[in-house]
């Protein structure tokens, strides 16, 4: 763009943030990270040797439109871009070097930034659980008997994960309705507030992943909407869980913020009891990440991350206990992420209560469930460094009506 570092400035992303995304310009998808409002082709700052040291082969890592081969290399690699490309934006002659490889966000289109691998879906926040249970199940424990025993969670599907901007088609099913059961477009589309986080590394069959490890496996953390069609899923759910409901679509933030920017925002976890198995302790670290869900344009919720049940770091273990390999690129989420107050419910069925209770959007208008047309967008933040915000990339999409 311009000559000179003055292309640091801007609101958009703090220059401690640098999250890793693929975005498209010039016709050609690449590697990239964001400082202020611009994005930095990473591909490009490895061709002219400003990443040679900071990872083994900077050039062919950053050769494909894809992040895959930087979450392959792993923790070490993880740290050694991050550290160059914190003294890079810090020193003025450098980011001067760095301007041929600097484009406007604006000018950008996102791309899916890897490949998902394999993606879990967990179930972890007490407030939704319960919700859920006396919604779906009323009259019965909301809590199914193994929920404080484990992180429980179902595998989902990773074809369908798509990138923050794709439009989402409403999903057909068998849905009951007046009549009986019918094939057709859901009638109770609805969203769910998720925290998402990306796996790189390997792991060996029989190998299981300690809490303790977890910032060994997880490059970092996207948001997550995991839309769901609830009359769907009630309906074929029981006994093995979320399938045609949740499968349709699955979106994610552009950019994935590492975790190490958000060493600031550690806090501990809630308290757990019983004492979960020795394979789930100790627990490991909670997010202080405030999240917002909104609706047709209007804030809708404000859900808080760090009081869920179930740490990141349980998750991991957990979802690797059986000895289950772990491979680059997967995804696992945290399920949505929902409070003790109608204003922190992360999903339209907890925040109707199942439909019963329309739900005002604040211009006269209201929604039970979502409606063709409608753009649903999940933002979050999370304390930075130095007492500022750190943004998440937010994750949006437009609801399009179902095909006939
Ligand atoms: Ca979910």
């Amino acid at each position: 763009v311009t000559a000179g570092s003055s292309w640091i400035e801007g609101d958009a992303w703090p220059s401690t943030a640098l999250p890793l995304g693929v975005v498209e310009f010039d016709g050609r998808a690449r590697p990239a990270t964001a400082v202020g409002d611009h994005v930095v082709d990473l591909a490009g700052l490895a061709s002219v040797g400003l990443l040679d040291g900071a990872l083994d082969d900077p050039v062919e890592r950053f050769s494909t439109p894809r992040l895959d081969a930087l979450l392959a290399a792993g923790p070490t690699a993880w740290h050694g871009l991050r550290g160059r490309l914190l003294e890079l934006v810090t020193d003025r002659g450098a980011a001067r070097r760095m301007s041929p490889h600097v484009v406007p966000l604006a000018a950008v289109r996102p791309r899916l930034a890897w490949t998902v691998a394999d993606y879990v879906d967990f179930y972890s926040s007490l407030d939704h659980a319960t919700n859920v249970g006396r919604i779906f199940r009323p009259g019965e424990d909301p809590l199914p008997e193994a929920w404080r025993q484990l992180p429980i969670g179902y595998h989902g599907r990773a074809g369908t994960v798509m990138v923050s901007g794709t439009d989402v088609i409403r999903p057909c099913g068998l849905r009951p309705d007046r009549d009986g059961v019918s094939f057709g477009p859901s009638l109770q589309l609805d969203v769910e507030v998720e925290v998402g986080f990306v796996v790189g590394g390997h792991t060996s069959p029989g190998e299981r992943v300690p809490p303790s490890a977890f910032a060994d496996h997880v490059f970092g953390v996207v948001l997550v909407n995991d839309w769901s069609a609830r009359d769907v899923q009630a309906f074929e759910y029981r006994p093995l869980g979320p399938f045609l409901g949740k499968s349709f679509a699955t979106s994610v933030s552009a950019w994935i913020v590492p975790l190490e920017a958000l060493e600031p925002a550690r806090v501990a976890p809630p308290t757990q009891d019983p004492r979960p198995s020795a394979h789930l302790l100790p627990a490991g670290d909670a997010y202080d990440l405030d999240l917002e869900l909104e609706i047709a344009g209007h804030v809708v919720s404000r859900p808080r991350f760090a009081g869920t049940y179930w740490t990141a770091a349980q998750q991991l273990a957990h979802l690797t206990s059986n000895g289950a390999t772990l491979r680059p690129g997967d995804l696992y989420a945290s399920g949505t992420v929902s409070g003790a107050t109608a204003a922190e419910r992360g999903c339209l069925l907890e925040l109707t209560w199942g439909g019963r209770d329309e739900l005002s959007l604040g211009d006269g208008s209201a929604r039970t469930w979502l409606e063709d047309g409608d753009v649903v967008t999940i933002r979050g933040s999370a304390p930075g460094a130095g007492g500022g915000r750190l943004p998440l990339a937010e994750v949006t999409g437009r609801v399009q009506p179902a095909h006939h």
